[in-house]
């Protein structure tokens, strides 16, 4: 990996300030996931130094504090410069342990430094109250202090944003941190450990704690029964967020979950085809179509059908498979043969259940984990590809004949994160936006995240918000102060 700034590539963890080692001093790889060859081997750090972790967060409660919201802001300020002076160095790093195309690091780079930006403009906006009392000798006052030590836990396929949108709100409402990412992307976490550092963040700010997959529930296990966390932050899996929220239970903290999805891609008869097939593609391939926010069922009505397959099918024949590093690729490799099982299983399911396979459909060789563009239809909600979030790059078509039937398709008992639409009918837009069960809608387009907006899911999708106005409620408590003996003057 050539970078111009070899001190940016870390695999030792990071806490209190300071790189360390695992007590027993053990490691663990991190590979390219199109290569397979090893890129790092990384600190695998146990339930106690995660303690020690804990600690040091717990001692940067304070000098958080004493920074003040200006302080905290002109911190978060400082980090999004060094992440801008740095991108294409966390580019490569990201590429290279998650294996997305290089355009793609270098906008997911972009994505989370807009956290910083937006959060630094939040930090001196944490208003309380002063609320009108119910009796003249009382005075009522509502503040907004940090929650406490927030401990995160993050996955793969974000490497950088999903830690970005997390922290900066933490930061900015005076919470330090101490994150735990994923097994096979802790390169670009450790990267922005550097950057913090580098920015001025008080030692115990941010701690990454790193270990690999079967270090993982250990870890978890100290963040969620520590009484010193008083917020778990989670984004991944549906299944291993609420195994987090049970055992958050035990210490009542407050937890914040950004779980998968199955989002629905509506195109209506009067949507502009054009455009809805180049959402298609946005909503569909962004990371080899392993994002939460992936569409993963194509519902497009009768009339509109057949010409939205055939275009949509045409410019699927034109994307380029390879490794991220290489100019052109436009999809790189599943990041690992278990993301590959699954494609394979739902796709055979779909085809044993009457689904006709028109483009794609089978592993590029046995060595890789490279799947091409798939499309299917004929895709039934009998089928289990149409109830489980895919997470590669599988098209499954679904026809329907009219609104009602859409949106009685789109609903999906569980999961609630995201849906999108192609109409250009206005009062369809509004009827259609209001009846989606569904966090976020995307009303003719296909890439719906930003800073300034709430992203977050509902029913099994997940619960609280990241960005936006929203994004700091995750990281404030509401304390009410009420005064007595203070009768009006006379
Ligand atoms: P995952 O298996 O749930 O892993 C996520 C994180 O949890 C990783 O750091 C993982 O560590 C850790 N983990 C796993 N088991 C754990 C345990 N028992 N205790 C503590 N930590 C544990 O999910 P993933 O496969 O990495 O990510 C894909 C999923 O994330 C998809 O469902 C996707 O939709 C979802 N996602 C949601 C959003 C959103 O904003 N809603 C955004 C991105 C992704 P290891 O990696 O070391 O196993």
């Amino acid at each position: 990996m050539e970078l111009t700034d070899s001190g940016l590539l870390k695999a030792q963890a990071h806490v209190g300030g300071t790189w360390v080692d695992a007590d027993d001093g053990s490691r663990f790889a991190v590979r390219d996931p199109a290569s397979g060859a090893e890129l790092a081997r990384v600190a695998r750090l146990s339930a106690t130094e995660t303690m020690r972790a804990i600690d040091a967060a717990d001692g940067a409660l304070a000098k958080l504090a004493r920074l003040g919201a200006a302080g905290r802001a002109a911190l978060l300020t400082r980090l999004a410069s060094e992440l801008e002076r740095h991108a294409e160095d966390l580019a490569r790093i990201m590429t290279a342990e998650q294996g997305k195309p290089l355009p793609e690091s270098r906008a997911e780079v972009a994505y989370g430094r807009a956290f910083f930006e937006w959060f630094a403009g939040e930090a001196p906006r944490i208003y309380g109250r002063v609320v009108p009392p119910p009796s003249d000798d009382k005075r009522v006052l509502v503040l907004r202090q940090p929650v406490g030590v927030g401990a995160a836990i993050t996955p793969w396929n974000f490497p950088s944003a999903m830690i970005a949108r997390k922290l900066a709100p933490a930061l900015a409402a005076g919470c330090p941190m101490v994150l735990k990412p994923a097994e096979a992307t802790p390169l670009s976490a450790l990267t922005l450990a550097e950057l913090a550092s580098r920015a001025g963040a008080p030692d115990g700010a941010f701690n990454v704690v790193t270990t690999d997959a079967d270090g993982a529930d250990a870890v978890g296990r100290a963040l969620c029964a520590s009484p010193v966390v008083r917020k778990l932050s989670f984004t991944g899996s549906t299944a291993v967020g609420k195994l987090l929220a049970g055992r958050c239970a035990s210490t009542v903290k407050r937890v914040s979950l950004e779980l998968g999805g199955n989002a629905p891609f509506l195109v209506f008869d009067d949507a502009d085809l054009e455009a809805a097939v180049e959402g298609a593609l946005i909503a569909k391939f962004r990371n080899c179509g392993q994002t939460c926010v992936s569409a993963n069922r194509f519902l497009i009505q009768a009339g509109i059908y057949d010409a939205f397959r055939d275009r949509l099918r045409g410019r699927m024949e034109t994307l380029q498979l390879g490794p991220g590093d290489r100019d052109g690729t436009d999809l790189g490799p599943l990041i690992d043969g278990q993301g590959l099982a699954k494609v394979e299983r739902l796709l055979d399911d779909a085809r044993e259940h009457g689904a006709d396979v028109l483009l794609g459909g089978a592993r590029v060789d046995a060595q890789t984990t490279f799947y091409p563009p798939t499309l299917v239809e004929g895709v039934t909600p009998q089928m289990e590809i149409f109830r489980e979030e895919i997470f590669g790059p599988i098209v499954t078509l679904t026809r329907f004949d009219d609104e009602a039937e859409a949106i009685a398709l789109a609903n999906d008992p569980r999961a609630g994160l995201c849906a999108y639409y192609y109409s250009r009918d206005l009062g369809r837009g509004f009827r259609v936006s209001e009846a989606l069960e569904y966090g976020m809608v995307g009303v003719n387009t296909g890439l719906i995240s930003n800073a300034a907006a709430p992203f977050g899911g509902v029913k099994e999708s997940g619960l609280g918000r990241e960005g936006g106005a929203e994004g700091i409620e995750d990281w404030v408590e509401t304390k009410y102060v009420c005064f007595g003996d203070c009768h009006p003057t006379g």
